[in-house]
């Protein structure tokens, strides 16, 4: 039987991947290429949306796609990214239910334009009206700002977000939205010092030097002062004014860029005297290292609190004084496997492995209640979890970032080795004591580790860490004396950004370390995502040449293993694919059986069983639960849709 509806075509592959027969990660990948190869880019794991990157502007984001996914039903049309965020948006406005959004995959793979679809679909089918319409305009500007600070060109992603963003769009009860609220994650400041070859910095110092090129350029760089007049011609400051920054700040911000610019210009030779930097002059070679640390110390701080201020004065602007339901939507630093991997990677595997945790967490417990609620009885699925990885890391006794935190603030030499030395010690004697229980056996240990490095066993695979700058990373000290020169600023928003520099409040108290501030973070995100209903999409790069039409099959293999998309399918197979309230149920398919047609009396639970009795359905294919019919294989509603069809 050939069987032709959106979800299920020969040439096209299956839109939803629990119709997959026979199910392995040959016949998934074989899926997902057979797919890419005909524009389609997205599939669902029930309601799940995999997207892969086209690399290529497909005629699919138009307004007239926008209209023929508004108000349908998430099976109804081929799998698109705008029947999750019209599913999300029907789901808040009409079942008052807080929504989430949680985009993720490796960098390229395309979560930062998904998340812009999602944002812009949202907009196009929400209230109208002048206001609203006022403060779509704000939200959808916010993130060109963003952008332009925190993206920046990788070898990965042209225009590659350095930072992890969460935004709550907030609506009033007619589901309108009101305003928004942006937190973000760890920007990547250290690229402001220094970019890896063929890499670039922020987008912004390049906007900012736009107007000049070639020789003037490097001219500009050594030129540039804190005084120098910038006219705003850019983009970015158009998007500020929209997004509700007033021309002033707009002015103070780009000179403060133009700061960070200066300072990287900034020499030091033995015995010389910098303007300005009195406390700086330098004796020796040692001295000069010293220097060249703290100005580059100074860089990275200056821009990452401009960073941050620029979110928290974007979330003023946006904020709305009320809200009735809200719509958070995630776009995070995937998992990342470099041949170097930092404190930097270390920090983003971690969130990426309490966000598969939350995953697990949810899509489990979402089945595991409807199924409780219904009625239905529920066999426990087999599954990894990987709160042993978490607990590794982030335990408060002898988690990782708690050893790392108790290194820095040991009084003594504390080097990344002593760290690294602690570690092992500690590691590896929870291994010996509880081998049994293989707690920290993520945790691996073995002699043919490179020097100074240690590996952690994550969901997505094994990863070496070079402790190298551990401790200084999560330290994240400025000098006393910097702070104290910054505050004394005559530049206003300069002083705003060192309040620690101000004499009258010294504080003796040392400041909470990186590691220590994020795990707090992430622990706030985890804690807000759980009370919503969180609607997924897994982003996937097809290649990594930045190129349309190549898929590359190991490449493609590699990111479906670390989402765990393949455990995602079983478990979703494991139980029933499909779940519909029994009235449209009934009313959808009520034309294929005499009795039901055209009008059933009686209660629609037992309209759907004589229905389906009628269709001679094999029994064990459904199962009745309180309000809802489950079909345990989707080809079943398949038949039926069909049948009617051919009525
Ligand atoms: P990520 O945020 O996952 O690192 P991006 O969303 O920035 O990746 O996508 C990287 C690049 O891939 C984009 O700049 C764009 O060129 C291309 N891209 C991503 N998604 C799409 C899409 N849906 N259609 C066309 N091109 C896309
Ligand atoms: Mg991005």
């Amino acid at each position: 039987m050939e069987v032709k509806t959106s979800l299920l075509d020969n040439m096209i592959g299956v839109g939803d991947m629990v119709l997959l027969e026979p199910l392995n990660e040959d016949s998934f990948i074989e899926n997902l290429r057979k797919r890419f190869d005909h524009n389609e880019i997205y599939t669902y794991i029930g309601s799940v949306v995999i997207s892969m990157n086209p690399y290529r502007s497909l005629p699919i984001f138009t307004p007239e796609k926008v209209e023929e996914y508004r108000n349908r039903n998430f099976y109804e049309l081929s799998p698109h990214i705008y029947a999750l965020a019209d599913e999300a948006y029907r789901s808040l406005r009409d079942q008052d239910k807080d929504q989430c959004i949680l985009i993720t995959g490796e960098s390229g793979a395309g979560k930062t334009e998904a998340s812009k679809l999602v944002m812009s679909y949202v907009a196009a089918v929400c209230g109208k009206g002048q206001e609203v319409n006022k403060v779509k305009e704000q939200l959808l500007q916010s993130n060109p700002v963003l952008e332009a600070f925190g993206n920046a060109k990788t070898v990965r992603n042209d225009n590659s977000s350095r930072f992890g963003k969460y935004m709550d769009i907030e609506f009033d009860f007619k589901g309108d939205p009101l305003g928004g609220v942006i937190s973000n994650y760890l920007l990547e400041k250290s690229r402001v010092c220094k970019q890896p070859r063929g890499e670039r910095n922020f987008h912004i110092f390049y906007q900012l030097l736009s107007g000049a090129s070639g020789d003037t350029l490097s001219k500009l760089y050594t030129q540039l002062s804190l005084t120098l007049h910038l006219t705003p011609v850019l983009i970015t400051p158009n998007a500020m004014q929209i997004v509700g920054f007033m021309e002033d700040e707009v002015q103070s911000v780009l000179e403060l860029v133009a700061a960070v610019l200066k300072l990287g210009n900034i020499e030091f030779k033995p015995e010389s005297r910098v303007n300005g930097f009195d406390e700086s002059r330098v004796k020796d070679k040692n001295g000069e290292t010293i220097a060249y640390y703290a100005r580059d110390a100074l860089a990275k701080n200056l821009y990452s609190r401009l960073f941050s201020w620029l979110v928290t004065r974007i979330n003023e602007s946006i904020k709305a004084k009320t809200r009735h339901k809200v719509m958070g939507v995630l776009d995070i630093y995937g998992f990342e496997i470099f041949e170097d991997n930092s404190f930097e990677q270390f920090i983003i595997n971690y969130c990426n492995e309490k966000l598969q945790q939350i995953f697990i967490e949810l899509t489990l417990r979402e089945e595991q209640e409807e199924y409780v609620r219904e009625g239905i009885e529920w066999t426990n699925i087999e599954y990894f979890n990987n709160a042993v990885i978490c607990d590794l890391i982030e335990n408060n006794q002898n988690g990782i970032l708690a050893m790392l935190d108790e290194e820095c603030l040991r009084p003594g030499t504390v080097t990344d080795d002593t760290f690294l030395d602690k570690l092992n010690t500690i590691c590896a004697e929870h291994q010996h004591f509880e081998s049994r229980l293989s707690k920290n056996s993520k945790f691996l240990t073995d002699h043919s580790l490179p020097h100074s490095c240690f590996r952690i066993q994550h969901y997505a695979g094994k990863v070496l860490y070079r402790v190298e700058g551990f401790v200084d990373k999560n330290n994240d000290l400025l000098y006393r004396d910097l702070s104290q020169a910054m505050y004394k600023a005559t530049h206003s928003l300069m002083r705003q950004l060192f309040p620690e520099g101000n004499p009258a409040k010294v504080n003796l108290k040392r400041p909470p370390t990186a590691g220590f501030q994020f795990k707090a973070s992430v622990g706030g995100l985890m804690r807000n995502l759980q009370t919503k209903n969180p609607n997924y999409i897994r982003c996937i790069k097809p290649n990594d040449k930045k190129a349309s039409h190549i898929f590359t099959d190991s490449l493609v293999c590699h990111q479906v293993r670390y989402l765990g998309l393949m455990e995602n399918v079983r478990v979703r197979r494991a139980g029933y694919a499909f779940r519909q309230p029994y009235e449209p149920c009934l009313e959808r398919y009520k034309m294929l059986c005499r009795q039901t047609w055209p009008h059933w009396r009686g209660p629609a639970r037992d309209g759907v069983e004589v229905l389906l009795i009628d269709c001679s359905v094999p029994a064990e294919e459904f199962a009745y639960g309180r309000s809802k019919i489950f079909i345990r294989n989707p080809r079943t509603l398949f038949t039926l849709e069909e049948r009617r069809r051919a009525c």
